[in-house]
């Protein structure tokens, strides 16, 4: 039969979170610490305001770049933060839009992209399906911001830098001095830096420091998918200074002829949303935080996550690697990410506690028996 998928479909993996996810509908109540999405659900001043969105007939297309109302909101929002003038904004399709659309616009085969290690799968995959060179740079094992390694990294091909504070897998949130050291590292190379900001909210032990704040040329992506648990809804933004603003209107027009636009009534809820106060789920998923880092960190070499709602312990001694100690966390139960699905190595494995308080429990102790072997 002739050849029918294209040669860039082999360079792309089903999801090693999907292959969980399918594992875990075959478990009984299985102890769940595999998903990247909050336990609670949207405020309900959100769903009100989606739901009038759709009754009163806002069903259509919006502009390409997003409806006027939450376009405003945003830009007044981005002023006040980083004191950008009416700062361009696009509207995505989750954050996860805004990456294709970033990074369709920007690289070119063979160029070069440096991502800490561990990352966020999607950085991987799409970088590698358009044919760019992902330069990892290993984090190991603190997952502090490797800034010396990534300045040996930086080369005349290097097109990007991807930074992602509050970090998924590893709950790491930088600190204002690696955030400035990075953005020296950018300036001085003259590279432009994504920064993927969409746990900006879960930052449990001071504030989260934002390079877009220090460094011009940062394509900003933040979402609304983690904040306001609304991942099924495909809402965040593409934003920057006046630096990026070309690259924003490329990836407009990009936009019209993929996405067209984000879902109208979300976007009308997403404006809505801007005005809920999440503190309290922000504070109960401090409380999460702290009771897996207590009752793992006896057992398991483990950094304590200072932000989103992940931890990424090393596997025990026991383990040949991360992916034979996932087979037996699920064969007890509990399903947890083998760190090789978000990284060059196959040590750790990742939790999310995004979870109720007595799962947690349940797998803290499951945990600190497959701990023994
Ligand atoms: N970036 C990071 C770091 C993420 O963890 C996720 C979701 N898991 C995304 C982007 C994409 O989120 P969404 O497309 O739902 O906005």
């Amino acid at each position: 039969m002739k050849k029918v998928l294209a040669e860039r479909s082999a360079w792309i993996d089903a999801s090693g979170i999907r292959k969980v996810f399918a594992l875990a509908a075959s478990l009984k109540d299985p102890v769940n610490f595999s998903i990247g999405q909050p336990d609670f659900d949207v405020p309900q001043m959100v769903k009100d305001a989606a739901i009038d969105a759709i009754q009163s007939g806002r069903n259509q297309y919006s502009q390409t770049a997003g409806d006027a109302t939450l376009l405003e909101a945003l830009q007044s929002r981005l002023t006040s933060r980083y004191g950008w003038k009416e700062p361009r904004v696009l509207v995505t399709s989750g954050v996860s839009g805004g990456l294709l659309l970033v990074f369709l616009t920007l690289i070119d085969p063979g160029d070069e992209v440096i991502i800490p290690d561990p990352y966020f799968v999607i950085y991987k995959h799409i970088i590698n399906m358009i044919g760019g060179r992902c330069v990892f740079v290993d984090s190991y094992p603190d997952f502090r911001l490797p800034v010396d390694a990534i300045a040996h990294a930086v080369t005349e091909k290097t097109k990007l830098i991807i930074l992602n504070s509050p970090a998924n897998p590893t709950g790491a949130v930088y600190d204002e001095s690696e955030i400035r050291a990075l953005a020296e590292i950018a300036a001085k190379a003259d590279v432009l830096v994504l920064s993927d900001e969409i746990y900006d909210t879960f930052c449990y032990d001071g504030p989260c420091h934002s390079i877009a704040a220090v460094y011009p040329k940062t394509l900003l992506l933040k979402g609304f998918s983690k904040t306001f648990a609304m991942t099924g809804w495909r809402m965040g933004y593409v934003t920057g200074s006046a630096e990026v603003n070309d690259i924003i209107e490329q990836m407009t027009k990009l936009q019209q002829y993929t996405f067209v636009c984000a879902p109208t009534p979300f976007q009308h809820a997403a404006a809505a949303a801007l005005n809920c106060d999440m503190s309290d789920c922000v504070a109960a998923y401090r409380r999460k935080r702290d009771m897996l880092y207590e009752g793992l960190k006896d057992t398991y070499e483990l950094v304590r996550p200072e932000g989103a709602f992940y931890a990424f312990p090393k596997i025990p001694e026991w383990a040949k690697s991360a992916t034979q100690f996932v087979e037996k966390a699920i064969a007890n139960n509990l399903l947890v990410i083998p760190g090789g699905v978000f990284s060059e190595r196959d040590t750790h494995f990742r939790i999310s506690y995004a979870t109720s308080d007595s799962k947690i429990e349940q797998g803290v102790e499951i945990l600190r028996k497959l701990a023994r072997g």
